[in-house]
């Protein structure tokens, strides 16, 4: 009689398991006609943003990028990658017309987990110092005219209120950073003052969000891109826009009276990661993630998509099966409490785990959580949860980039309209995590159309946004020559 008790509750312990799966998998659903709803949605909020400050949960921030490059980029300039769990600075050779990026030398170096939520001062001084000590390998073959000043590009990948090409407000932080002072502060000031500290000589020529760096570096090879989408850390996208589609630009006209010309565009940062819809479905982890992160009822699009969080999505899912189906066992393990201990890239090798007895599932699970003697059947039920997390995420970030194609007017197809639309994509997310990339890539083409499909094009434009600093940089330079009207 006790065997045949125990046998009961451990096949109804399964039947939970498999009932908590299901519904995850229900609540995670996006069908198509769910997904046209969110790219409506999303066309709709990107009026609204563009209409008027404040307008919209998007921001549609103006970059002040009104030139993207042309090729004739020349010089040695500098860039500086801010924005994730590391930061980058490179050294970029521009050979102008014929010789593009004849040379690129970087450092990435990660950024200590007490800097993300210390003071500015703290973070600015560390930057600075890893930047000084960058500039001081400036080799032979690879200097700054003598006399002239270093001049840098600066990415700087969260929101920002921009007051010109080279200085901008911090709005908010993303993805993990809380340095309360900084919000509100000019970072190019910040940065600035941190450089003067270490006495290194050097000025920031162009202050850009990531995506817009992503979009100008794309455009450098490709004319054809007029969008680029972060798929990292975090989210984001920006395009090319029309100035006279941007209601409230006029109201920042230098002249009373000045018409925006029918050719001037701008690049928008979009900051679509804040965007929200009842449509993007949402289940309880995601409302607890939310409830517990540094920046709660913000950023709702990116904690459903981003890298930074997809990891964590799955744990706390893991969690409610161990601790109401008793999946691993009688007791809860320890580690599986602890937030963002199973990271993105480790959801990606147990999703992608080929082997027959899902080896790489066993592995992570005993190296990261000590969770031991796992079935197969078990590791099975964690792929599913890595596949309905990972697949929603992919299927909202194609509706998202459905929705600027909307309002680009480019996802219906004109009569021998052959004209490409490309899309620059950026961040480990998508680079790395195929199976997002790819159900990112298909959705694009089931919510499109076979026909309109073919004109949009996907470009993984890897350290897009770097390269585009630098660029900007170079066409933002002190050292041009003022054009004779
Ligand atoms: C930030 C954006 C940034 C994106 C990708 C978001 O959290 O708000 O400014 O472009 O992450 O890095
Ligand atoms: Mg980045």
């Amino acid at each position: 009689a006790l065997v045949v008790r125990h046998r009961m509750q451990s096949s109804g312990k399964w039947a939970r398991t498999v009932a908590i799966l299901k519904e995850l998998e229900d609540t995670c659903g996006t069908p198509i006609g769910k997904l046209k709803q969110i790219a409506d949605a999303m066309t709709v909020e990107m009026h609204a943003g563009l209409a008027s400050e404040g307008g919209s949960k998007l921001k549609m921030l103006i970059s002040f990028v009104d030139n993207l490059p042309t090729g004739d980029e020349k010089g040695l300039f500098y860039a500086l990658d801010l924005g994730g769990t590391n930061f980058r600075v490179l050294r970029v050779l521009l050979g102008g017309k014929e010789g593009r990026v004849v040379k690129q030398e970087s450092k990435e170096v990660s950024i200590p987990q007490d800097l993300m939520t210390g003071t500015s001062q703290e973070l600015f001084d560390f930057i600075a110092t890893a930047l000084a000590e960058f500039v001081a390998t400036e080799g032979e073959g690879l200097h700054v005219s003598s006399g002239r000043q270093r001049e840098l590009g600066f990415t700087f990948s969260f929101p920002v209120r921009q007051t010109s090409i080279a200085s901008g407000n911090l709005m908010k932080w993303t993805k993990g950073f809380s340095i309360e002072d900084a919000v509100e502060k000019d970072v190019v000031g910040e940065l600035t003052k941190a450089m003067e500290r270490m006495g290194l000589d050097m000025r920031v020529s162009a202050l850009v969000n990531d995506t817009i760096g992503t979009l100008a570096g794309g455009r450098y090879h490709n004319q054809d891109v007029i969008a680029a989408v972060i798929l990292g850390t975090g989210t984001n996208a920006a395009y090319v826009e029309r100035a006279n589609a941007i209601p409230k630009w006029q109201g920042l006209l230098p002249k009373s009276g000045e018409m925006a010309s029918i050719l001037q565009i701008f690049v928008i940062n979009m900051e679509w990661g804040n965007f929200r819809s009842s449509h993007v479905p949402l289940t309880e982890y995601d409302l607890a993630l939310d409830a517990e992160s540094k920046n709660p009822g913000e950023q709702i699009f990116e904690k459903v998509i981003s890298g930074m969080y997809l990891g964590e999505i799955v744990r706390r899912v893991l969690y409610r099966m161990a601790e109401e189906a008793a999946f691993f066992g009688d007791t809860i393990p320890p580690k599986l409490n602890i937030p963002y201990i199973l990271r993105t890239p480790e959801m990606s090798a147990m999703h992608h785990d080929t082997s027959s007895d899902l080896k790489v599932v066993g592995n992570k699970l005993k190296d990261i959580l000590e969770i031991t003697n796992t079935s197969l059947k078990m590791r099975k039920v964690i792929v599913e949860v890595c596949d309905i997390v990972a697949t929603r995420g992919a299927r909202l970030s194609a509706a998202g980039i459905v929705g600027i194609l909307k309002k680009l007017g480019r996802d219906t197809v004109r009569d021998g309209d052959t004209q490409k639309s490309v899309i620059a994509l950026d961040g480990g997310l998508f680079e790395h995590y195929k199976k997002f990339s790819g159900c990112m890539e298909s959705t694009l083409k089931e919510l499109l159309g076979e026909e309109v499909a073919e004109n949009i094009v996907v470009e993984l434009s890897n350290d897009g946004s770097g390269i585009g600093a630098s660029l900007l940089a170079a066409s933002h330079s002190q050292y041009l020559e003022v054009e004779e009207p």
